[in-house]
């Protein structure tokens, strides 16, 4: 889980997955108030994330020809990734002069 890179307040999943839901707003440490931007790195990873199981599902392991079935296994796996996804994501310090 991502740490405050400033003083390793570990962030909890909730504010990190708020985060998300705001466009990925930096996240500000609750105990010493800096500001983390998620990487461009976490971005992609999340993107990768969303898309890849429902891919991997769909062409390569084709469990069955129900197109219905396959939509809802592959949802429920970008939810579960979705809901991962903060264990994985990383931020950086942000700095205030760029
Ligand atoms: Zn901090």
């Amino acid at each position: 889980m991502q740490k405050c890179n400033n003083c390793n307040t570990p962030f909890n999943w909730r504010i990190i997955f708020k985060s998300f839901w705001w466009i990925y707003k930096p996240i500000e440490c609750d105990t010493c108030g800096t500001e983390h931007k998620i990487t461009l790195f976490g971005r992609s990873t999340i993107a990768a994330m969303s898309i890849l199981p429902i891919w991997i599902f769909g062409y390569i392991l084709s469990p069955t020809d129900n197109i219905f079935v396959l939509a809802g296994i592959g949802l429920l796996m970008g939810i579960i990734d979705f809901l991962l996804s903060p264990y994985i994501v990383r931020y950086k310090k942000m700095n205030k002069y760029t």
